[in-house]
């Protein structure tokens, strides 16, 4: 993967090229962003950089053997080390070898998947995927031979978070004497987590969000989503690549039907119906959720900025518009504000693995609560 593979975080890449040009590369990098954005990418790129044979103009140049081998993931210096849990797709193997074949089908497919899409790849079910104990210690191992071929051996850490104590410490000890021409590329979606002595090891390299305009210049370029189509999208997404393609792949015209569906269901105080719908809610998978509660913010906007004459500012299908103008007119302000509130905050629980049902079924009442209090 090269710099120009990664969309925007220009400053960014030209500092991480200047501290190899200028042979001031620190030993341990923390790569720390959210999930679903490019910190993966960005240290994927800059280890690539690290030992390419031929870069040019701030970039690695992707075709000496160097790169080719790096974009294939089988560079022999450059090692990965990610979570993981028993699979029967390789046989409940418990050592991280055995999973790397799909580690890297899931890198080269989405470099920017979460640990959940990771853990739907690799089937690991309900279990929990960590770094386990030994996956360090073979780390540890795998570091203390000479680099094959390359300048560095890089050492690619991903959610070094998920490492339980024993790891951690085993790891500290890692990063306290590390071998020599060895850089650790940490990427953590969670670094508050570390271990402080572990921090303090390694230089943090912060990574925002994409903003609206580069996640979109991302869609259009990788997956040739037509641009305001791309746009849309990315206003929905708040940054997070995988937000932006379910979004994308989930049909907006089932997300809108269950959208109204749902609120008709609130305004009515259906709950037989609204009991059907948590049926629903709660077989979408935490992303489909996030998306969907993020989706029905946009349109409660929509629907605001419909009523008060802002008609311009929403790009939508006649049908949708119809539907969202007739919803707004139910509204009032502390209704908007009701839903905003509950909305935003069933998205943080879910983010947070609360039950999806309950957190459902809960801001629905709400919901139906605050249409009832219009009534009278
Ligand atoms: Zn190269």
């Amino acid at each position: 993967m090269k710099f120009a593979d990664i969309p925007g975080f220009e400053a960014l890449k030209k500092s991480l090229v200047n501290a190899v040009d200028t042979g001031h590369v620190a030993h341990a990098q923390l790569f720390a962003g959210s999930e679903g954005g490019v910190s993966l990418m960005l240290a994927i790129a800059f280890g690539q950089y690290l030992n390419c044979e031929n870069p040019t103009e701030g970039d690695s140049c992707g075709r000496c053997p160097s790169c080719i081998k790096t974009q294939k993931f089988i560079h022999p210096d450059f090692h990965l080390c990610f979570p993981f849990a028993k699979s029967k797709l390789v046989g409940e193997a418990e050592e991280l070898n055995a999973y790397l074949p799909l580690f890297r089908s899931f890198l080269l497919d989405t470099p920017f998947g979460t640990l959940s899409d990771w853990a739907a790849k690799a089937e690991f079910e309900n279990r929990t995927p960590i770094i386990n104990i030994k996956a360090v210690r073979d780390t540890m191992q795998g570091l203390q031979l000479k680099a094959y071929e390359a300048k560095y051996k890089i050492q690619l850490i991903w959610l070094p978070e998920t490492m339980r104590s024993e790891g951690s410490n085993s790891f500290l000890k890692l990063l306290e004497e590390p071998p020599p021409f060895t850089v650790f590329l940490l990427v953590s979606t969670a670094p508050e987590i570390l271990l402080p002595t572990v921090i303090s090891r390694t230089q943090r390299i912060s990574v925002p969000r994409l903003n609206g305009f580069e996640l979109a210049a991302f869609l259009e370029d990788k997956f040739q989503i037509e641009p305001n189509k791309a746009m849309a999208i990315s206003g929905l997404a708040e940054g997070s690549i995988p937000d932006a393609l379910s979004l994308f792949n989930e049909k907006e015209d089932d997300y809108h039907h269950l959208f109204m569906d749902w609120q008709r269901s609130c305004y009515r105080n259906s709950i037989d119906k609204l009991v059907s719908h948590m049926e629903s809610f709660g077989a979408l998978g935490k992303e489909l959720q996030k998306s969907f509660l993020k989706y029905s913010l946009n349109k409660i906007r929509n629907s605001m900025a419909l009523n008060s004459g802002a008609r311009e500012t929403v790009h939508l299908q006649e049908a949708e518009l119809n539907d969202l103008f007739n919803l707004g007119k139910v509204f009032s302000l502390p209704l908007i504000q009701l839903l905003i509130e509950e909305i935003e905050t069933a998205h943080y629980h879910i983010d947070r693995n609360a039950s999806a049902k309950m957190v459902f079924m809960d801001i629905s009442l709400k919901m139906a609560n605050g249409y009832a209090s219009l009534k009278n």
